[in-house]
């Protein structure tokens, strides 16, 4: 979010300064792990899909500038039960909900019966009921890569980057808002806080109240035929296959070794500065035994490469992007609760805008601060 904001910031021509405690890229925050799945129908709500057709359209402005891959729009194939499934992203019926996005906003896709899916991806082993949406135009993007690139970008159009540097406190004041770091205090005309996990810590109340922070495990499995789960032959997936809370896990295709899936906790909190980056077995073990194995064809229990990696979640799993209660100069911006990815290089325009010209092209008014106290408090 803050490589996407510096650059929108920069190409605009503000004098701009990127302030990070580690050296972006990095593997200490939620933006690693070689793949994000990008989808353009979004079944956690239709006012999120005008930002990621516009991040699309940005990541291969991006890849033209850089020489890059970035985006590899491979397909998605995104799967839930008819006899009733779990929430997803706090969504019930997501594949219902992406399918009306779909349709609403015209985006190429195809609905499937569990047939149809056996048949075309015969590595998925279905248990019938299954109703099954793909998207052609959905992949997955680089995130290491993306990130880079906008620094890169953003320091060819004069921004300064200063890593290992960590802010310790931001001050409003009526014309500037002065921003305290371990190193030096810097004074800007605005200031856009994406500090990540570490949003809540920094800024305190009424932030620390309401956004959790929450370990993720990212898995790479040996598969028996990695030719079978190139780009191209293999699509990202999204399967939801159980009513409980868990039932779910998500795939991409195998990028440099290894299939990568994953599923997504939501019981246990954690701290970003104490998180345990140790993956057990027994994680892998579950993993394997609960998700992959009666699901996937050609995928063996060896774990080539486990990472963690970590969620910052509203009580309504939506994104946070407003002003800071106490000064219109300082906006806070999360793209939340683990599908913030692929939005963010057109987060970062609408917050470059909303900086710079007082509003943005696209709503950001869904992801107000003040929608996510009211559920709060009427909870
Ligand atoms: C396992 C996992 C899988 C995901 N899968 C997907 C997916 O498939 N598709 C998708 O669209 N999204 C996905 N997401 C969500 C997406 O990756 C995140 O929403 C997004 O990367 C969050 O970016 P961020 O900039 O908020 O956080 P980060 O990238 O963590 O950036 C926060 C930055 O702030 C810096 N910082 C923190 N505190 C300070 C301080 N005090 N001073 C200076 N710097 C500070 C940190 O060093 C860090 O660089 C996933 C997330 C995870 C964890």
């Amino acid at each position: 979010m803050g490589s996407a904001t510096l650059y929108q910031l920069a190409r605009r021509g503000a004098r701009v300064l990127g302030i990070d405690r580690f050296a972006p890229p990095h593997d200490r925050g939620s933006s690693h792990g070689e793949s994000r799945i990008t989808r353009q129908a979004i079944g956690e709500g239709e006012e999120y899909v005008p930002f990621v057709l516009r991040s699309h359209e940005i990541w291969r402005e991006l890849e033209a500038d850089s020489g890059e891959r970035l985006l590899s729009d491979v397909g998605g194939l995104f799967l839930s039960r008819q006899s009733g499934t779990a929430l997803h992203h706090g969504q019930a019926d997501f594949v219902g909900r992406t399918i009306e996005a779909a349709r609403r906003y015209r985006i190429a896709h195809e609905t499937l019966g569990p047939t149809e899916v056996q048949h075309r991806f015969p590595l998925f082993r279905l248990v019938g009921d299954e109703v099954a949406y793909y998207e052609p135009g959905a992949g997955f993007l680089r995130p290491e890569r993306c990130v880079a690139v906008q620094l890169e970008r953003a320091r060819a159009q004069g921004a300064i980057v200063r890593t290992g540097e960590t802010v310790v406190r931001i001050t409003p004041g009526d014309r500037d808002v002065q921003v305290t770091t371990d190193v030096a205090t810097y004074t800007a005309g605005a200031a856009v806080i994406t500090a990540g996990a570490w949003l809540p810590g920094l800024l305190g109340e009424p932030f620390s109240g309401f956004l959790r922070i929450y370990r993720q495990v990212l898995y790479w499995f040996a598969p028996d035929d990695a030719s079978a789960f190139a780009p191209g032959r293999f699509p990202i997936f999204i399967w939801i296959h159980g009513p409980r809370e868990g039932d779910h896990f998500y795939g991409i295709p195998l990028v440099s070794e290894g299939v990568k899936l994953a599923t997504e906790q939501f019981t246990e909190t954690t701290d970003p500065d104490k998180v345990s980056r140790h993956v057990s077995p027994a994680e892998t073990t579950s993993m394997y035994e609960s998700h992959v194995r009666d699901r996937i064809h050609g995928v063996g229990p060896r774990c080539l490469r486990s990472e963690t990696c970590l969620y910052t979640v509203a009580p309504d799993s939506r994104f946070l992007v407003d002003e800071h209660p106490d000064s219109a100069r300082v906006i806070v911006a999360s793209p939340c609760s683990g599908h913030g990815f692929k939005h963010s290089a057109a987060l970062g325009e609408a917050i470059a805008e909303r900086v710079m010209e007082g509003r943005s092209r696209l709503d950001l008014a869904p992801f107000s601060l003040s929608r996510v106290r009211r559920d709060t408090l009427s909870t």
